[in-house]
């Protein structure tokens, strides 16, 4: 399934908004903690211009891979900023573009085309943020042949859509980050998502393991509130349900990074005999898409990338073009 965030982020919104029990204050921007001598006991922020102070046993920052919170927290980190991001763009649907999406590979080259409702396609092409001034400095027209020649099949169906398209302002650049902390909780404060362990997205799960945060956190505040305690050991079992599974999938998105955007022929071999084949070796298809999907976190073993490479036996038949 594949929708842009914004369309799920903003129903999810509106169902909070009705309940009674949460507030949402918009327009607020995080400036410090606020102490009762050595208790931290809730934010100032910065709301529409205007110091405020909201208080809370305790504070969850989930403000991106920049978190000002964990900053303020002290709270030891690594960011770590990808070679490659991506410049992309939303443009009309094509008649003919179906439910499939299309993702091709290269060498050192990703573009992709993905179907987000009924009107629009999501179009996406890998940029090394080193090269992005430059690709940017150049004609605009250029950089469209460039998606047009890709592949023998986008000219027929982009054609269309890439006309009305006509400046690098209707373009955005998304750069990818990984974040690794020490540690995620501390006494009366955690935080969730990007701002405790981005990870490249060619796993596809930020958002969704932001939201599992969410819900482990959940649980374990319902504790908290319970005992009246929310020190850093309290706050730990949240912790430890999740690193493991996140660690994991941070590993496995450096894994995928490596493979995918390689331009070293020996790589690229491997990655597209084992896009080729990967079908063929059914649980081995099931195991990757139930991970990428969310659904179902299995460790990848040495025999699992070695069968993935279907050394023995021959490729199957068909166009090179694989669909998935
Ligand atoms: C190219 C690309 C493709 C991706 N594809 C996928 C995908 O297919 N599936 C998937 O699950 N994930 C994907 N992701 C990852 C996903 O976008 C992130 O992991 C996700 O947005 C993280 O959510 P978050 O709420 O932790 O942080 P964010 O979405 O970054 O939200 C942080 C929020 O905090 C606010 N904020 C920041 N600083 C402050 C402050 N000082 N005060 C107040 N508020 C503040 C920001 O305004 C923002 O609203 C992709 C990422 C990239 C770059």
């Amino acid at each position: 399934m594949i929708l842009l965030p914004k369309v799920a982020q903003d129903l999810l919104l509106k169902k909070i908004a009705q309940r009674s029990n949460v507030s949402l204050f918009w327009g607020t921007t995080f400036q410090g903690f606020v102490y009762e001598g050595t208790k931290r006991t809730g934010v100032e922020v910065d709301w529409n211009g205007e110091k405020t102070t909201l208080r809370a046993p305790v504070i969850v920052g989930g403000d991106g891979v920049r978190s000002a919170i964990r900053t303020a927290l002290q709270i030891e980190h690594r960011l770590h900023q990808y070679k490659d991001g991506y410049l992309t763009m939303v443009v009309d649907r094509p008649p003919g573009f179906e439910g499939e999406t299309r993702y091709y590979l290269g060498r050192r080259e990703i573009f992709g085309a993905f179907p987000v409702s009924k009107e629009k396609i999501y179009l996406f092409y890998m940029v090394p943020s080193g090269c992005l001034e430059r690709l940017r400095e150049g004609s605009f027209e250029q950089f469209k042949e460039k998606i047009l020649s890709f592949h023998p099949a986008t000219r027929s169906v982009l054609d269309a859509p890439l006309k009305a398209v006509s400046s690098w302002k209707e373009t955005s650049y998304m750069p990818c980050f990984r974040v690794r902390c020490r540690r995620w909780v501390t006494d009366g404060a955690a935080l969730i998502g990007d701002a405790a362990h981005a990870m490249n997205p060619h796993v596809a799960q930020g958002r969704n393991t932001a939201m599992e945060d969410g819900i482990v956190l959940a649980e374990v505040l319902e504790e908290c509130f319970r005992k009246g305690d929310f020190s850093a050991e309290a706050l730990s079992h949240y912790e430890s349900r999740r690193r493991p599974s996140i660690e994991a999938l941070q590993r496995l998105g450096d894994e995928l990074t490596w493979l995918w955007n390689s331009g070293f022929p020996p790589v690229t071999w491997a990655r597209d005999r084992i896009f080729r084949s990967i079908h063929c070796k059914r649980d081995l298809h099931d195991k990757i898409l139930m991970t990428i999907a969310g659904l179902k976190e299995s460790p990848f073993h040495l025999t699992d990338r070695w069968r993935a490479l279907h050394l023995w036996g021959g490729l199957p038949d068909g166009p090179r073009e694989n669909r998935t």
